[in-house]
């Protein structure tokens, strides 16, 4: 329940939002299109207010965590919503009486919060649709660089409702908005001009770059002055390199030590072109930055029988939780960590004698290629044939985490026992 509050919480400001708009509606003055304007200006607000909530998401706010289900929940919320506002926008322009006489400031930033919103979001569902993808490179950084503008535009379309002639006259429910807009640009500043002042950017030396195959590096980091942040096994951070111009962009990674540890470990799949410049060019005595820990993927949350499924780099929050074990493991666990090669697996040694260790802890190590692709059935077999009082812990490419969440739901696994790591945050 708590991690669906924050959700609620948005929905509840929406119709909030409807809702002040019908107990305190505006004067009416006689004018054509009164009750259009009205609807208007109603699908407006609503507008401003799904605006706010993404800019406020994309601060990254620590605290409000628990309130989404973990950072990456709150990624996926900030997409629907500003999705939704995006086909809003659109809902707006049609409903308000649009004449093309007598304009004023307000009308022409209204066309230029239009284009501008509407280029930037189309180009935001660019992971979405390959032609747009095309448009920012197809890499992360240049879709992000492109998004940081919204803000702008969001700032313009207030000023727009603010500006725009002949307004109706609806006190409340314009303040009432006030308060989102104030939000959002808050947070806009936040985020890009003064949140490096009060985020903790915690400064590291690269210790160690250990190449584990042909894709793979492990990165060992060794604080510099603050001790490891503190955080929980299966927990992310985000890191950059500032001596490497293209090492500089912060991206999420799994912590895969175990907190206890004095160093920070992660293990780094080339998929794109920060991580494979990251295998080819980081050197130990580098420079690195770490923001973090967030996250909320934590098997001590769930019951005490517990499948894990991890698929390729998936493995990593997985390991931290392995390395955080000190032999006391107490729940049944059935690990099931597949790769397509036997090239690809990482650290079977370790998990082998994780497995020794604590006698709870049941390892399978699947090779898709020679075996075929690990099967809902067989994991049920494994686990004596029902599987309804279970928790699924699952990290690994979105297919397979969304086809085995799919299949657990099919055989009666309450969605509340199924918890995944979303690795990709557009
Ligand atoms: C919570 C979380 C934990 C992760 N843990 C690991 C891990 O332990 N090991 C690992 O190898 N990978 C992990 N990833 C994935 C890793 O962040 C991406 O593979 C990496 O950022 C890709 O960047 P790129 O420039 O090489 O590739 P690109 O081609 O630019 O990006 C590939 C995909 O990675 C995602 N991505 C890229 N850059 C960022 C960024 N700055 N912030 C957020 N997402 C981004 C996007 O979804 C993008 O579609 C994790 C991702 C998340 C969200």
């Amino acid at each position: 329940m708590k991690r669906n509050i924050g959700n609620l919480f948005i929905i509840a400001c929406v119709l909030l939002t409807v809702a002040v708009w019908l107990i305190f509606p505006p004067v009416y003055d006689g004018r054509e299109h009164f009750e259009r304007a009205y609807a208007g200006e109603i699908i407006g607000s609503v507008n401003i207010v799904l605006m706010s909530f993404a800019l406020f998401l994309s601060t990254r706010p620590k605290w409000a965590e628990p309130y989404f289900g973990g950072l990456d929940r709150m990624y996926v919320t900030h997409r629907r919503v500003a999705t939704t506002a995006f086909l809003l926008i659109f809902v707006h322009v049609l409903t308000v009486p649009i004449t093309l006489s007598g304009w004023a400031l307000g009308n022409y930033l209204a066309v230029i919060a239009f284009t501008g919103i509407v280029s930037i979001i189309l180009v935001s569902l660019a992971p979405r649709i390959a032609f747009l993808n095309k448009l920012t490179g197809g890499t992360y950084d240049g879709w992000k660089n492109l998004k940081k503008y919204i803000g702008v535009f969001f700032i313009i379309a207030f000023i727009h409702a603010l500006t725009v002639p002949n307004p109706l006259d609806a006190f409340i429910a314009i303040n009432w908005v006030q308060v989102f807009f104030i939000l959002g640009s808050v947070s806009y500043l936040y985020t890009e001009l003064f949140g490096r002042f009060f985020k903790k950017y915690l400064p590291y030396t690269v210790e160690a770059v250990n190449h584990l195959n042909k894709s793979t590096t492990e990165v060992i980091l060794r604080p510099k002055k603050d001790s490891i942040p503190r955080h929980r096994a299966g927990q992310f951070l985000f890191v950059r390199f500032p001596g490497d111009r293209s090492l500089n962009e912060s991206h999420p990674f799994t912590i895969s030590s175990a907190p206890r540890e004095d160093v920070l470990r992660v293990t780094v799949k080339a998929s794109g072109d920060f991580t494979r410049t990251l295998y080819a060019r980081l050197e130990p005595g580098m420079d690195a930055t770490v923001e973090g820990a967030y996250g909320m993927f934590d098997y001590k949350t769930g019951g005490q029988k517990q499948i894990w499924i991890a698929g390729g780099i998936g493995l990593t929050p997985f390991l931290s939780f392995i390395r955080d074990m000190d032999g006391s493991l107490d729940r049944d666990v059935d690990f099931y960590y597949a790769v397509r090669h036997k090239e690809e697996a990482l650290f079977l040694d370790e998990i082998e004698a994780a497995a020794q260790r604590n006698p709870r802890l049941k390892s399978r190590v699947r090779f898709s290629a020679a075996d075929g692709p690990l099967s809902v059935e067989q994991i049920v077999e494994n686990a004596g044939g029902d599987i309804r009082d279970r928790h699924i812990y699952l990290c690994g490419p979105l297919p397979m985490v969304q086809s085995f969440e799919r299949k657990f739901l099919s055989l009666g696994v309450p969605a509340g026992n199924i918890h995944y790591e979303e690795f990709n945050f557009r």
